[in-house]
């Protein structure tokens, strides 16, 4: 597996740079995020070196599936937050700062303020329709 990526999260995963760590597996990753926005925020990571969601191995894919949830549970009975947020941005114009895939899983308690800009419209069903459709053959 490579591990001659450029970010920080390389430089996390080899060790030169040091972080809290919480989970580690063959593929899988997860530490404390650095600027958390509650305590508990974590960053899970796959090893692989990718950037975002659609250029992940299956393999790793998989083992982040099955680390999420194990992680989740270990935050919220840890932390005693019984609200959390699954955060994942790709792209840089979609707000992600580094280039290498990650979840973030940030703890919401009741005295949490942190917020997510959200202004959803109704939906075009007559786009809607044609648009599932597309996505839906392409998918196979
Ligand atoms: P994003 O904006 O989705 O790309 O998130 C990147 C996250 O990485 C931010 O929440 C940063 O606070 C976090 N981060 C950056 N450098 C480090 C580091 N050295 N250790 C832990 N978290 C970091």
């Amino acid at each position: 597996m490579s591990r001659n990526g450029n970010t920080i999260f390389s430089l996390i995963l080899s060790g030169e740079i040091p972080s809290h760590k919480i989970y580690e597996d063959e593929f899988v990753y997860a530490f404390l995020d650095i600027n958390p926005l509650s305590r508990g925020h974590t960053l899970v990571i796959p090893k692989e070196e990718c950037s975002t969601m659609d250029l992940l191995s299956e393999k790793s894919a998989s083992s982040l599936g099955m680390a999420l949830p194990k992680i989740c549970r270990a935050i919220i009975k840890i932390t005693g937050a019984e609200n959390y947020n699954i955060i994942q941005n790709n792209g840089e114009k979609a707000g992600q700062t580094v280039p290498h895939l990650h979840f973030h899983i940030i703890p919401r308690y009741p005295e949490s303020t942190h917020s997510f800009v959200w202004n959803p419209s109704p939906i075009d069903h007559s786009d809607a329709s044609e648009l599932s459709k597309a996505i839906f053959y392409e998918l196979g």
